[in-house]
């Protein structure tokens, strides 16, 4: 079971049981949203999962098994913070791969084997939470200004106090909860702290809109670049093209190639799957 598209607040349970005595392998996304939702690893997984799970059954000899995925979202739609058309988008899209989705609804609560949303217990037994991220204690326990949501709340310098910085997932900036928004707050901070160190005048932070590219199920991707937003095919190979031009960011291009066309493999451990994909090629 899965539980949770967002990082903020959530639950991603996952039952990658896929034993020969199991006769639905259950696969429930739920994400309890009412805080903002940041990231979308739930959505990801999902999406990932039905071809993942199909995969490694037909490697395991475990055929005719039904694959039961559940999505659960507490908002009425998916990425309730984006676009309502890029929510509905997605959800069409995993629907289009088995999800069921639902929407509009809480978990109240987890027992060993079963999950209760709505009012009513969801059988499972596994449960992957990837929704649920707060920031470091350390801020809390330093008595650091906090907002509501638990961020540190920084001036227009990104400063807890004079000359105390807090970049990334931890501030209270429009975008936070973002690697690209943690790269800009980086690269503003290092640029204001040579103009200071240069005696020049320092620039006051403006929050940068990230691009959003969502996976959701091989070759799928929902962008939303600015106000232009596509999905499918196209949006797959730019978010792949992201991974090549984000690792460049941090080593040249060669290496960056390199690490690059390691995504094209696959990183398996078990015995079974490995000889099953050696007798692919
Ligand atoms: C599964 C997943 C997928 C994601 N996918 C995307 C994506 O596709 N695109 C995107 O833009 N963003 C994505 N993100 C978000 C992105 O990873 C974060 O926004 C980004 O890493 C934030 O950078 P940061 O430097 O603020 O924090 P981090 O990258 O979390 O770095 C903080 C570091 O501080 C260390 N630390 C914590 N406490 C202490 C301490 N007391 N002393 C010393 N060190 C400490 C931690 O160990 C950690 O290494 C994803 C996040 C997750 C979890």
């Amino acid at each position: 079971m899965l539980v949770g598209t967002a990082v903020e607040l959530g639950v991603v349970e996952l039952v990658v049981g896929v034993e020969p005595v199991v006769d639905v392998v259950s696969v429930e996304v739920l994400v309890e949203s009412g805080v903002v939702v940041e990231l979308l690893t739930g959505i990801e997984l999902a999406g990932a999962m039905p071809e993942y799970l199909r995969r490694i059954m037909t490697n395991h000899g475990i055929k005719h098994k039904k694959i039961s995925i559940e999505l659960v979202e507490a908002a009425p739609h998916l990425v309730p913070r984006l676009p309502k058309r890029m929510g509905k988008a997605i959800e069409r899209q995993l629907r289009r791969l088995g999800i069921k989705l639902i929407l509009g609804e809480a978990v109240q609560g987890e027992t060993a084997d079963s999950l209760t949303v709505g009012g009513k217990a969801i059988k499972s037994h596994t449960v992957v939470w990837t929704a649920g991220q707060s920031n470091v204690p350390f801020y809390k326990n330093n008595a650091f200004n906090l907002t509501e949501r638990g961020k540190v709340a920084v001036d227009d310098h990104l400063q807890a106090e004079p000359h105390i910085y807090v970049l990334g997932d931890n501030n209270n900036t429009l975008y936070s909860g973002m690697a690209q928004s943690a790269l800009h707050d980086a690269k503003f901070v290092a640029e204001n702290l040579a103009r200071e160190q240069a005696g020049q005048r320092t620039r006051k932070y403006k929050p940068k809109k990230p691009i959003y590219v969502l996976p959701a199920g091989p070759n799928w991707s929902a962008v939303l670049w600015g106000k232009v937003q596509f999905y499918g095919f196209a949006g797959a190979i730019l978010r792949t093209l992201a991974d090549l031009i984000g690792f460049h960011d941090i080593e040249p291009w060669w290496h960056a190639t390199e690490q690059w066309m390691t995504e094209f493999g696959e990183q398996e451990e078990c015995p079974v799957c490995i000889t099953h994909r050696a007798e692919d090629y």
